[in-house]
């Protein structure tokens, strides 16, 4: 089993991701397939009037404010046409992908944020009406379900809480709680850089090996939102998943090349 995860940075290589999808499928292997979509959301959101913003939490990490309008839009363009168009995709390469949400037969229940501290201006401040959630179960019987049928869930970076609503989650750490659930042997996080950088952004050095035990030190290198790949790393491990891969998703084939260590990988 492997998970594999695309981020929505711009230059990441569809067609090549699909094949590459499509060759795996076709030798028996299972795959799970999880995207984000957070440069298209602030593209769209900004044409609807409704600009991004982004807040960093107190302990440093930063996520996307929710509001109900952007949780909309949020669902709109990710489990809209990002997740449509990479089914298609990989159904013109010969994968039966099937496409959901986390909202879909409860494939990922969330705990929404009633309230998330940030700093803004150097100041705290707290956020209500946040639509952002952490994710506490993943439905790993529905998804074998699919896999059983033949087909190659591809899911969007939604939740449901348990009151109800729709959340956004973390796409990096949803692919982990995935994995983790689905007790991958491999997780692969595809972006647009070759792996994780000692000294972002000078590509030599690049580090290629992280031990589990030096994980957390890791996070001291990560910057912005390559912090939640280190974090869902950790929850990945936490959880079983053996490796985790940060890959380049912009080579002719991205997922090869990551089955066969290039990049960055975790490891006990
Ligand atoms: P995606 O949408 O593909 O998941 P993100 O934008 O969330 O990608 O995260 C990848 C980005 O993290 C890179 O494009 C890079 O700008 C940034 N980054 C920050 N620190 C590092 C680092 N130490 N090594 C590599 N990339 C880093």
């Amino acid at each position: 089993m492997i998970v594999i995860k695309m981020g929505g940075a711009e230059g990441v290589n569809l067609d090549a991701i699909s094949q590459d999808v499509a060759a795996l499928v076709k030798q028996g292997q299972a795959v799970v397939m999880v995207h984000g979509g957070s440069a298209e959301t602030n593209l769209i959101s900004t044409q609807l009037g409704h600009p991004p913003r982004f807040v960093t939490s107190t302990s440093g990490f930063t996520s996307r404010y929710t509001d109900r309008e952007t949780l909309e839009i949020f669902a709109m363009v990710t489990a809209g046409k990002i997740n449509t168009l990479l089914v298609e995709r990989l159904q013109r390469f010969g994968v039966n992908a099937f496409g959901l949400s986390g909202v879909d037969g409860r494939t990922i229940l969330a705990q929404r944020k009633e309230a998330i501290r940030v700093i803004e201006n150097g100041r705290k401040i707290m956020l209500r009406d946040d639509y952002t959630g952490k994710i506490s179960s993943v439905n790993a019987d529905l998804l074998h379900l699919l896999l059983q049928a033949g087909l190659t869930p591809v899911i969007a970076p939604l939740a449901l809480s348990p009151e109800g609503d729709a959340l956004n989650v973390d796409a990096d750490r949803a692919a982990a709680m995935v994995a983790g659930a689905l007790k991958a042997e491999k997780l692969i996080l595809l972006t647009n850089v070759p792996g994780l950088m000692r000294s972002f952004p000078d590509e030599s050095t690049l580090i290629a090996h992280i031990a589990a035990k030096d994980l957390e030190q890791a996070l001291d290198f990560a910057e912005g939102r390559m912090k939640k790949k280190v974090l869902g790393a950790t929850e990945a491990l936490d959880m079983g998943v053996s490796s985790i891969i940060f890959a380049d998703g912009r080579v002719e084939h991205p997922v090869m090349e990551a089955l066969a260590g290039k990049g960055t990988v975790i490891s006990a």
